[in-house]
């Protein structure tokens, strides 16, 4: 069965985009799948989670919940000015705060990482004071910890690669399809693995909607699959053989570290862009 798994590479290709709780997010087991035959769909969509901390650096990459901002917390930029209705959906908000820094009124933090402002002591004003020791105590206490008190000063944060939203097309028993949409025998998927439970842009909170029902659903089809297939198959490494030929075809140097499995799709175009933009 195929499951998420990190590569570590994403954490070049966007730079400061790529720090997700300290994890880089692009994700490599589609391509697994892919290997032998299965469909992809919508992978070039990732999801953005606008919020992470951007300064101390300490604590860089954690993630601000979305209440921040439901409870009244606003974005603002260097001069300020509120640029962004704060409860538009995910990607709007993300990408507003990247064009906001891109368009040259964002923070840098000491180091020169991207930023801008998250008021958070308005929610005191709005509500009343205390509410964000009541209803963010770990934020706060996160914050207070480095000697940052959010009901008095406002935080650095920044955008984050958060979700694969494509992957594997399967069906509804977790099955992966070929292009042609039967089911490749063996190849079960469950999870951010898999594409289209989400449609091309995940709401927030629904990837555990999406591991119970198709964990179960694949996990039962699975065991039941295990057990009707009378033949049991010679277990061996030639699967790894068959991968340093693959690599050696493909020009991908042997020297970097696991888990890279795809070659640098990276044109001198994109490469040039990236560097513009931090
Ligand atoms: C910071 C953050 C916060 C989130 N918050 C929420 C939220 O509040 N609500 C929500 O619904 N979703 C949330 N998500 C999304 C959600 O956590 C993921 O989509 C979900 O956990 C994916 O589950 P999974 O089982 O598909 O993959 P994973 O949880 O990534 O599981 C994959 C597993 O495979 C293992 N693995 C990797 N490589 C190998 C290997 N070679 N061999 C064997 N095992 C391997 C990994 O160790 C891991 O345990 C959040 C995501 C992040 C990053």
């Amino acid at each position: 069965m195929c499951t998420r798994l990190y590569r570590p590479r994403g954490y070049e290709v966007i730079k400061d985009e790529a720090i997700n709780v300290g994890i880089p997010v692009l994700e490599f087991s589609p391509a697994l799948g892919y290997r032998v035959g299965a469909k992809l769909r919508d992978v070039d969509i990732l999801q953005y989670h606008p919020t992470r901390a951007a300064w101390p650096e300490t604590i860089r990459g954690e993630l601000i919940p979305e209440k921040t901002r439901s409870l009244g917390g606003q974005l603002v930029n260097i001069k300020g000015e509120l640029f962004i209705y704060e409860l538009e959906p995910r990607d709007v908000v993300a990408s507003a705060i990247i064009r906001e820094y891109a368009e040259g009124r964002g923070v840098v933090t000491p180091i020169g990482a991207h930023a801008v402002w998250l008021d958070t002591p308005v929610i005191e004003e709005i509500r009343e004071p205390g509410t964000i020791k009541r209803e963010l105590p770990a934020l706060y206490r996160m914050f207070k910890r480095q000697g940052i008190d959010i009901t008095v000063d406002p935080i650095l944060i920044y955008p984050t690669l958060h979700y694969q939203n494509g992957g594997l097309e399967i069906d509804p028993y977790g099955r992966a399809l070929k292009p042609d949409g039967k089911p490749i025998p063996g190849l079960f998927v469950a999870g951010e693995v898999a594409g289209g439970v989400h449609g091309r842009n995940r709401l927030v909170g629904n990837s555990l909607a999406d591991i119970l029902v198709f964990g179960r659903r694949t996990g039962i089809n699975t065991a039941k699959t295990v057990k009707s297939n009378n033949s049991k198959p010679k277990i061996s490494l030639n699967h790894l053989k068959v991968y340093m030929k693959e690599l050696a075809k493909a020009g991908v140097p042997k020297t970097r570290k696991a888990p890279i499995l795809l070659p640098d799709y990276r044109g001198e175009k994109v490469l040039l862009r990236s560097i513009k933009l931090l």
